[in-house]
């Protein structure tokens, strides 16, 4: 058994695995059931929700495959460009369709 990954909260762990089964790699998610008492345990690698993979021999194989996948993840961020509003000149997140300022649609 070898950790992968740390993640920040239990869905992003069983994500990183459930990718990495997809993919013919074996692991596990350790941590998550502590997510419950986080409120009273420091963060801390121990606390954090980790992705182990069952056979250390496809490590390098799973950490190609997330880096792949942080490298999507990042594309998908970037591709979240902010807009300005014709009307008003407001700046906008990606996910309004609608400038909130004004009313006017994008
Ligand atoms: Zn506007």
């Amino acid at each position: 058994m070898r950790q992968i990954y740390s993640a920040e909260h239990p869905t992003e762990a069983h994500m990183v695995k459930g990718i990495l089964e997809t993919n013919g790699i074996e692991c596990e998610v350790r941590g998550d059931t502590l997510f419950g008492a986080r409120g009273e345990l420091p963060l801390t690698i121990e606390t954090a929700p980790s992705v182990w993979v069952v056979d250390e021999r496809r490590y390098e194989d799973a950490r190609r495959i997330i880096q792949q996948y942080e490298a999507a993840n990042a594309g998908e961020l970037a591709a979240k460009e902010k807009w300005n509003c014709s009307a008003c000149g407001e700046i906008l997140e990606s996910q309004f369709t609608h400038c909130w300022q004004c009313g006017k649609a994008r």
